[in-house]
């Protein structure tokens, strides 16, 4: 008998009839033989609603409050999917943060996970039970209650999965598995069956919408194997995530996300002398502002001065905007220019470590495009380019072709590119 930690995203227990059928696949699940471990998220768009109502009542809410506030739908759903096991006649329980004792820093709305016990949940397991357990929510010092930053569910079912050494940790969601890019812009983006933790981390990382980059992250640290998988298909194994060493690398990159949650920052003419980018990166990091791409200019032996470079999330403009006089002020830059349709393209390969002529390859199929680059940065598995918010989907579409990411030779555009 093994033991299977099953997560449901909020589609997937969008409604009661929804989550009836969450509650026959578990029972599948447990009628295979298996312990399982159910983590649930909000029922459909309650969190955004949560939210919403909340900046109706306030523009300022506090921390706390909106903690205690958004941890309640994981709440519902958790509920109503131990009565619908119950009712088709099974033993099940649902449990908050709090009562698993799922420990996090000490912080609101992104606090990560410390710690969990694992006693009250083995003794209902011990008992018979399927343990639904409140995705996204945790406790800190004092009880206090706190959630884990969006989509953090994945990351709860992670967790609990490492906690208690489960044999697999099944993510189900509306989508069927991890796709080499957004099928809902290249129709013809290929599901993949497998891809490391590694890629699917630079992935999540880079815009690729479909896990709390957290939960790939812990999966890695602890070796347990994720499956990415759709709840309305249960029978499709969907995209296995493991390690790299588990897998045959063919091609040079695995998938292409975009990201158009960025802006760029420019610190025009900033002396070129040590100390400088310290100053302003030091600024940024006190403001709690966290950074992407940097870059700096060579410098002009004209005037002595270069430009740094940078981006940020469009989220943070206004915390920048702050302190924008601050940095003109320090670093005696002449001024600031900002970039907001930009987007970020990112190829993604564990296979391009050691094989050259990637990038050249990427930037060679931008030119042929006519596509102008705005900014590169790489790491050793992901090569990422800022282009202009109108040619991102182009640039997307023509990047899937050459990486040979489609599965045929008929790319579609659909409208603006999907918020990410
Ligand atoms: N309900 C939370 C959210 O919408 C957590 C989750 O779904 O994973 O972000
Ligand atoms: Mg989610």
């Amino acid at each position: 008998m093994g033991l299977i930690v099953q997560k449901y995203g909020g589609t997937s227990v969008a409604d009661s009839e929804k989550i009836k059928n969450v509650a026959r696949a578990i029972i599948k699940e447990k009628n295979n033989g298996n312990d399982v471990i159910v983590v649930v998220s909000a029922m459909g768009h309650t969190t955004d609603k949560l939210i919403k109502l909340a900046g109706e009542i306030t523009s300022h809410p506090t921390e706390r409050e909106m903690d205690m506030l958004l941890s309640t739908g994981e709440q519902v759903s958790m509920s109503l999917l131990a009565m619908a096991l119950n009712d088709m006649g099974y033993k099940a329980i649902s449990l908050t943060g709090l009562q698993v004792g799922i420990k996090t820093e000490n912080c609101h709305m992104n606090a990560r996970i410390v710690d969990i016990d694992t006693v009250r949940v083995k003794q209902h397991l011990k008992e018979g039970n399927i343990v639904i357990v409140a995705g996204f929510q945790g406790v800190c010092e004092g009880n206090e209650i706190t959630t884990l930053g969006r989509g953090g569910s994945d990351t709860t079912a992670v967790a609990l999965a490492c906690a208690f050494r489960a044999d697999r940790c099944d993510i189900y969601s509306d989508v069927e598995g991890v796709y080499t890019f957004d099928p809902r812009v290249v129709k013809t983006a290929k599901k993949l069956d497998k891809i490391s933790y590694d890629e699917m981390l630079e992935l999540a990382r880079v815009g690729a919408n479909v896990l709390h980059p957290r939960s790939v992250e812990t999966a890695k640290l602890f070796n347990v194997p994720m499956r990415v998988r759709s709840s309305f298909k249960t029978d499709d194994l969907g995209t296995l995530i493991i390690g790299v060493k588990e897998m045959e690398l063919i091609k040079p990159v695995t998938g292409l996300a975009c990201d158009s949650s960025q802006i760029r920052i420019v610190i025009c003419d900033v002396e070129d002398k040590p100390g400088n980018a310290a100053k302003l990166f030091n600024l940024l990091a006190s403001k709690n502002l966290s950074v992407d791409m940097i870059i700096q200019s060579y410098a002009r032996s004209s005037n002595n001065t270069n430009d740094i470079a940078f981006t940020i999330t469009k989220a943070d403009k206004e915390k920048f905007d702050e302190v924008s006089d601050e940095i003109l002020n320090i670093l005696n830059a002449s001024n600031i220019h900002i970039d907001e349709d930009i987007v970020k393209v990112s190829a993604v390969g564990a296979g391009m470590i050691d094989r050259p002529g990637i990038a050249a390859k990427m930037f060679d199929v931008l030119a042929k495009e006519k596509i102008n680059i705005k900014m590169i940065s790489t790491s050793e598995i992901k090569i990422s380019v800022l282009v202009e918010k109108q040619y991102a989907n182009q640039a997307a579409i023509a990047l899937c072709k050459a990486f040979e990411l489609d599965g045929a030779d008929v790319a579609d555009v659909k409208g603006d590119l999907p918020v990410v």
